[in-house]
């Protein structure tokens, strides 16, 4: 199916270029030396080279489009996604040093009911001494457990400040939180409306790129594929404007733009390397 509608395509350019070959054919004939069919022959085949070069830069640079609408979402997805895992695992973190405060602060409270047991039964001990010398000693212990006691609940209030610290962080983690969940599925839900509404574009898109690069031969699609990968704005294929290459906008002479105009061979710009074409085929241009 792809290579009928690439053979429709080719058809109505032969004419396009019929058309405007008939205009030029006039000046180009004063210019060449060929004889007349096989010069007819050699401009036709690199005019309809230079159209189909400049009919994909046109399509590739609307995939490009695309890609740059949808380019930042995925991303932006992406870092979200990151951000809700690390938040998830501070409140992991978070969560679990409560826990072990928790447990420390049950600690403390059994030590200091333990202690408060051994009061009891030194006090008891005390009333059944037999000397002073075993009444002080019960009294020693009974001051130690006192300062234990005192040291616990010390130690408790410590891990309570710390608690609640703890929480109050857990609670501020968990509003980004869901600030970002919110976030995430906002932009999840635009790159999905995004992405439904430009794939059957750019699908075509990427249909017609092809059928343009068949008509193409290899070597100057590699040469394009090139330099579109090394200039910044994708475009490996531009037209004259005012006088001046229309990627690097460095002035091009008047020879050399007769020489374009007369579509003899592919010429690129001196100062960047892009395929220059003359204003006229650029216009002529209609995807
Ligand atoms: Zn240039």
């Amino acid at each position: 199916m792809a290579k009928a509608k690439s053979k429709v395509k080719a058809s109505s350019e032969d004419e396009s270029v019929k058309t405007q070959d008939s205009e030029t054919t006039g000046r180009i004939a004063a210019h060449v030396s060929l004889s007349s069919a096989e010069a007819e022959e050699t401009e036709i085949s690199i005019e309809k080279k230079l159209i189909a070069l400049y009919s994909l830069q046109q399509i590739d640079s609307q995939i490009d489009k695309i890609k740059i609408i949808r380019g930042e979402l995925p991303l932006e997805v992406e870092d979200l996604e990151d951000e809700i895992i690390g938040l998830q695992t501070r409140i992991d973190n978070y969560i679990q040093e409560i826990q072990s405060l928790n447990v420390s602060i049950k600690e403390k409270q059994n030590q200091i009911t333990d202690s408060l047991s051994q009061i009891k039964r030194y006090e008891e001990q005390q009333n059944n001494v037999r000397n002073n010398r075993e009444y002080d000693s019960l009294t020693k212990e009974i001051e130690f457990q006192n300062l234990e006691i005192a040291l616990a609940e010390k130690r408790i209030k410590e891990f309570s400040h710390l608690l609640s610290l703890k929480n109050e962080e857990v609670s501020a983690a968990q509003k980004i939180m869901d600030e970002r969940k919110n976030d995430l599925e906002i932009k999840k839900a635009e790159l999905s409306d995004i992405v439904s509404e430009t794939e059957k574009e750019e699908v075509s898109l990427q249909k017609k790129s092809k059928e343009f690069q068949r008509m193409i031969e290899d070597r100057l699609i590699t040469a394009y594929t090139r330099i579109r990968e090394n200039a910044r704005n994708g475009l490996a294929v531009v037209s004259v404007e005012r006088d001046a290459c229309g990627g690097c906008f460095s002035s091009i002479p008047p020879q050399r733009q007769l020489d374009i105009r007369m579509h003899k061979k592919i010429i690129v710009c001196e100062y960047c390397g892009r395929i220059l074409v003359d204003h006229g085929l650029a216009a002529s241009v209609t995807l």
